[in-house]
């Protein structure tokens, strides 16, 4: 499954599931772009791709503001000549109750994890149709599958992107670009980890929750990117792979688990 020759763009890359992305194309060959709003953190990932033998940027853009989108994509093609492989990471988490949702919060929320998707989508998607040739992997969550509680944002957008990434993949195929997504779980990033710490999640909780028994690591959607990437999975358009050790299959159950119900 190697991505030798090509360039893959990874926004949000600056750290937790992004830069497991970046990291884990390197490996197999990849040239990375590194888009961040926080630079450090942009350039520390392009240190490490680089000390795996690849060539690396970083690009300062906002996803939710298209011109910025514009210069970004501009900047990569200027030092790469291409971009093969597009994921749509990046994306901010919205949680508090819908009565008491303000406008600037939601426009903020759909405006980085749905619109950001579209518009990256679009800008570079109009390169990969000139080259007719193209790979776009969308970073959903299984928010977009199943509703959480006061998180409308959040599953609005995510479900959003699982169904634009269908819309995409149907359009653009004909070009010879497939657009597929990841619907990860919960994942041991960082932030999550920080959250944790602070005592706001339970690590053990969470673990349970899913059947595997423990909860994901950025390593696990990484490898479920290399295989989107790949010339392997080169017949599969318009999917959302599921990384989640079962946890939302399992969800419809939980209840009568809850109850002592065997
Ligand atoms: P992180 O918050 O650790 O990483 C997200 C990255 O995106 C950060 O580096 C952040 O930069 C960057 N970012 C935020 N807003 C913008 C923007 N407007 N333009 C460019 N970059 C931006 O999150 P995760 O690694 O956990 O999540 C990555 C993706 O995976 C997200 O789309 C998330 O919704 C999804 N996901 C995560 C799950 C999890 O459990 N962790 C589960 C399911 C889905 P900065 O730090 O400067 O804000």
């Amino acid at each position: 499954m190697g991505l030798e020759n090509k360039v893959a763009l990874v926004t949000g890359g600056g750290r937790g599931i992004g830069r497991a992305i970046a990291l884990a194309f390197a490996k197999k060959g990849a040239d990375i772009v590194i888009n961040e709003i926080d630079m450090p953190a942009a350039e520390k990932v392009v240190a490490e791709v680089k000390a795996l033998g690849c060539r690396s940027i970083g690009v300062k853009a906002d996803v939710s503001i298209k011109k910025e989108i514009e210069g970004m994509v501009e900047t990569a093609i200027k030092e790469f000549g291409k971009i093969d492989i597009l994921v749509n990471n990046a994306g901010i988490s919205i949680v508090g109750p819908s009565e008491e949702l303000e406008e600037s919060r939601w426009n903020k929320g759909i405006g980085i994890d749905l619109n950001g998707v579209f518009f990256c989508s679009q800008v570079v998607g109009r390169e990969m149709i000139n080259r007719k040739r193209g790979n776009i992997i969308n970073i959903a969550s299984i928010a977009g599958i199943g509703a959480l509680p006061i998180r409308a944002t959040y599953c609005t957008a995510k479900g959003g992107v699982i169904m634009l990434t269908k819309s995409l993949a149907c359009d653009w195929a004909r070009y010879n670009i497939r657009v597929n997504a990841i619907a990860p779980g919960y994942i041991k990033t960082e932030m999550v980890e920080d959250l944790i710490k602070k005592g706001q999640y339970d690590e053990e909780a969470l673990a349970r929750r899913a059947p595997a028994g423990r909860m994901g690591l950025p390593e696990d959607v990484a490898n479920a990117a290399v295989f989107l990437a790949s010339d392997e999975s080169d017949y599969i358009a318009g999917h959302t792979l599921v990384v989640d050790g079962a946890w939302s299959v399992y969800s419809y159950l939980q209840s009568w688990l809850d109850e002592g119900r065997k």
